[in-house]
């Protein structure tokens, strides 16, 4: 009886303590506002990249923050396309040697639609 008695009072008081005693990662709250005027906030942890448009909950439209960060302010690195990274390897003259070369192969039927590589 008595351990039965200690056990009930454990749980409960230990749960609570479990749940007051978290230390919760820090975290960030971000407003945001769609464009029918729908207010809402988002938490994200503070090491988070932070979103500078989200869905609207309550209509689905594209919401701007509050605080006025927008998505071209966020984004430093361009993109990178497979362009640049061709250019970054080839030069240009190097580029048209290659064509006139790939060219060739496809004239003289070396490559192209209809030859099999076995
Ligand atoms: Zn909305």
């Amino acid at each position: 009886m008595a351990d039965r008695a200690l056990r009930g009072a454990g749980l409960g008081s230990k749960s609570f303590e479990d749940e007051a005693g978290v230390e919760f990662a820090p975290r960030q709250q971000l407003g945001f506002d769609c464009p029918n005027g729908h207010h809402f906030d988002l938490t994200f942890a503070e090491e988070a990249e932070t979103p500078a448009v989200w869905e609207c909950p309550r209509c689905g439209l594209e919401s701007k923050r509050t605080d006025g960060v927008e998505a071209e302010a966020k984004e430093t690195k361009p993109q990178r396309t497979h362009w640049d990274m061709l250019r970054e390897r080839r030069s240009i003259p190097e580029l048209e040697d290659l064509l006139a070369e790939r060219l060739d192969l496809l004239r003289s039927g070396d490559i192209g639609p209809g030859v099999r590589s076995m």
